[in-house]
């Protein structure tokens, strides 16, 4: 929807002579008359007109000589609104939003009426999944109900936020207002598609007016990829391209899919292509980037798995995440009664920003880990901030959409599939339960939860910032509503109706059997039961919250020890930033009362904290008091949340562990140890070597206790334990 046409064609025929405007060129273009629609931007070129001029180097693709022309145009006393509406539109175009987004609101300025700067600003805004993309097509609509491009947009909007309906009617509105809303009549045929029907009609529609119209399959194709069908939208992108060779934004996006579906040669050659031929943005280029950077991955494969680790990090965190996989596909294989056809493929990104490239143009950025089809993407814990991420809860989540994905064949609506898989966290640990955040209560207090049929609305394009979150929540809770009242099995009967194609309030019916409406009448009945009291004190949380952090400031362990007791059982969820058992914690330790400061960090480990610094508080407390089992399993809780750059832990878990007597365990802390870099490296080695002897493992033993004489040749223990295994070895053979 970025060129805006519409005059009548007939008008065109002498159009090259005479000088048409430049609506007549675009219209041209857009009927597929090429050679006469060059000719006809050559002219305006030489037009008397900047803005003439502007419009035609655009219609040329000389993208610097339209911008120059459109700064001289826009600078002139006669300069009209609406010329900074058409230069955003260009700047759009050459991916600067930045710059075009103020264009579109300078323009709002001088006329307040404009409703092409907010078809601008909705393009931008839905580019960016910021929330307002909307507001601002209605605003258009309202401003202008004859505008194609408004209606285009409304109705693209509406698609991707899983609105078949009004989708419809917003593109049969364009279609109605000129019989070549190209971009309606395709965002029609992706109606037809993601409904499992033929979008043929639609698209002989399209090639009748213009053959050569490549970016009406490219629309279908995004539309596909918001839908999870990202082999299907491979096959449009192909389309795109082959109806118009040229179409760069589509090569680069083809390029960008086949990414996500785990290739590397093609994607290389498409964006490689887009980009050497100007098209330049931020995907684009980062996706390159990072295509580049895979050679500092190691790749992992076995039967079932394809685990991709950065270089830096893959010896220490290949045997968690690998252990973890494997348990994840034995219980989701039994659970979901399948198998998956092929390997899955889980990538782990150290740096944050290079996942963000692998997920850009997705919709509820912030994530920690997006699927597409087999191919898992998620952050390493060392691109989080310690305690921001529990990389084990994350993999069980992303690894039930592989599952849910390819059960349905991608059929499957947004918020089932994420609540599905916020409840499969949960049935993994209590403590990685879906937990009420304070944004989450404070929507359920202002009753800001969605009906389930219109749940998907509030992931891809919200009404207000939280609510991508707060949908991710109601979503799970509505999942575990589900498994509490008629059973886990419903779940499942659940996901073999959407791979037949059932709609949500189907689906409901006839597995739950009972309508939408009631079901969202005893879900809001449930949620009000488990958190209606916490939302209604949220306030009052709040304030006492602020005085017990107060008196924390001031060491005054006593107001502490009062008022933390109440601030915890007013919401006892809530265990993030500076929370009460914290707080209270810090406050036993001051006046010494170790007991009460273990006691209260059980309570705060059991309802899901996940600070490493707490969490290794209380191992330490519990290993003082000689509570070795419960010590280490606080430790282990720590290798999901934050196993990098974190010598302390694996050495004090690998001794515990051995004291134990469980070797293999501390083999695999002692290898952690190991590939964590230690300071002490000899010591690691011999102490590895320990539990390998201890394993019977005497091979491996001699090797490690060599690697730690070799750095320390003196090392008494280490000599020691060499002879000793020597002998062991001389004796069983
Ligand atoms: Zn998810």
């Amino acid at each position: 929807m970025k060129r805006s046409a519409g005059i009548a064609v007939l008008l065109l025929v002498c159009a090259a002579i005479t000088r048409a405007a430049p609506a007549d060129c675009w219209a041209l273009r857009k009927h597929g008359k090429n050679a006469q629609a060059q000719n006809c931007f050559a002219a305006l070129t030489r037009s008397a007109n900047a803005y003439e001029r502007a419009e035609g180097f655009w219609g040329l693709e000389q993208w610097e000589q339209a911008n120059a022309q459109f700064r001289l145009a826009t600078t002139q006393e006669d300069s009209k609104a609406i010329y900074k509406v058409r230069w955003g539109l260009l700047l759009h175009e050459r991916f600067n939003d930045s710059d075009a987004a103020a264009l579109f609101h300078e323009a709002l300025n001088k006329d307040l009426s404009l409703a092409e700067a907010y078809v601008g600003l909705a393009l931008i805004s839905a580019d960016g999944f910021d929330g307002h993309a909307e507001e601002y097509a209605a605003k258009a609509i309202e401003r202008d109900p004859k505008l194609a491009e408004a209606h285009e947009v409304m109705a693209d909007l509406a698609l991707a936020n899983d609105d078949p309906q009004t989708a419809t009617a917003q593109a049969d509105e364009a279609i109605a207002l000129g019989d070549d809303a190209l971009d309606a009549m395709a965002i029609r045929a992706a109606v037809e598609l993601i409904g499992d029907r033929s979008p043929d009609a639609w698209l002989a529609k399209i090639r009748a007016v213009n053959p050569g119209y490549g970016e009406a399959y490219a629309r279908v194709a995004h539309q596909l990829e918001l839908h999870y069908r990202y082999e299907d939208a491979v096959g449009y992108y192909r389309k795109a391209i082959a109806a118009d060779p040229q179409l760069w934004a589509a090569h680069s996006a083809l390029g960008i899919d086949l990414m996500r579906l785990g290739q590397q040669q093609e994607p290389y050659q498409e964006l490689e292509l887009a980009y050497n031929n100007g098209h330049r943005d931020a995907a684009t280029v980062n996706s390159l980037r990072l295509l580049d950077s895979y050679k500092n991955f190691d790749t992992f494969r076995d039967d079932t798995t394809i685990i991709k680790l950065n270089k830096s990090e893959s010896a220490l965190l290949l045997p968690y995440i690998r252990t973890e996989l494997h348990t994840i596909l034995a219980v989701y294989s039994k659970k979901y009664q399948m198998t998956l056809p092929g390997p899955v493929q889980v990538e782990v990104y150290p740096d944050h920003e290079d996942f963000a490239v692998r997920t850009m143009g997705m919709p509820g950025l912030g994530a920690l880990g997006v699927t597409f089809g087999e191919v898992v993407v998620m952050d390493s814990p060392s691109g989080r901030k310690p305690g921001d991420f529990n990389w084990g809860a994350t993999l069980w989540h992303e690894m039930s959409h592989v599952f849910i994905l390819t059960a349905t064949n991608h059929r499957v609506p947004r918020w089932f599939t994420e609540g599905l898989a916020v409840h499969e966290e949960g049935q993994r640990s209590q403590e990685w339960k879906n937990r009420v955040t304070p944004d989450v209560l404070v929507a359920i207090r202002d009753r800001k939860l969605l009906p389930v049929e219109k749940l998907d609305r509030g992931f891809v394009y919200p009404d207000y910032p939280a609510q991508v979150i707060v949908s991710y929540f109601q979503a799970g809770s509505i999942c575990d509503f589900i498994s509490e009242k008629w059973g886990e099995t419903k779940l499942l009967d659940m996901v073999h109706s959407y791979a037949k194609l059932a709609t949500t309030p189907q689906a409901i019916q006839q597995d739950l059997g009972l309508s939408p409406e009631e079901f969202d009448k005893q879900y809001q009945a449930w949620i009000e039961k488990q958190y209606g009291a916490e939302a209604e004190h949220f306030d009052e949380w709040r304030d006492k919250l602020r005085d017990l952090v107060k008196a924390e400031e001031a060491k005054d362990h006593q107001t502490v020890e009062r008022l933390g007791p109440a601030v915890i059982s007013l919401y006892p969820q809530y265990v993030d930033d500076a929370n009460a058992y914290g707080l209270m914690a810090a406050g036993y330790a001051l006046g010494g009362d170790t007991k009460s400061a273990a006691a209260i960090l059980v309570k705060y480990e059991r309802a899901g904290g996940q600070s490493p610094e707490l969490l290794n508080r209380l191992a330490q407390l519990e290993q003082d008091a000689g509570e070795m089992t419960e010590a280490i399993a606080t430790l282990e809780r720590i290798n999901y949340i934050y196993p990098v750059k974190n010598e302390d832990l694996h050495h004090r878990l690998g001794d515990l562990l051995y004291a134990q007597k469980d070797f293999d365990g501390a083999i695999r802390e002692f290898k952690a140890l190991l590939a964590s870099n230690p300071v002490d490296k000899a010591c690691a080695e011999f102490e590895l070597a320990q539990a390998y002897y201890a394993a019977g493992q005497n091979d491996k033993a001699q090797d490690s206790v060599l690697a730690a004489l070799e750095i320390a040749p003196d090392y008494r223990p280490a000599q020691k334990l060499l002879l000793e295994i020597q002998a062991s070895t001389a004796k069983s053979n």
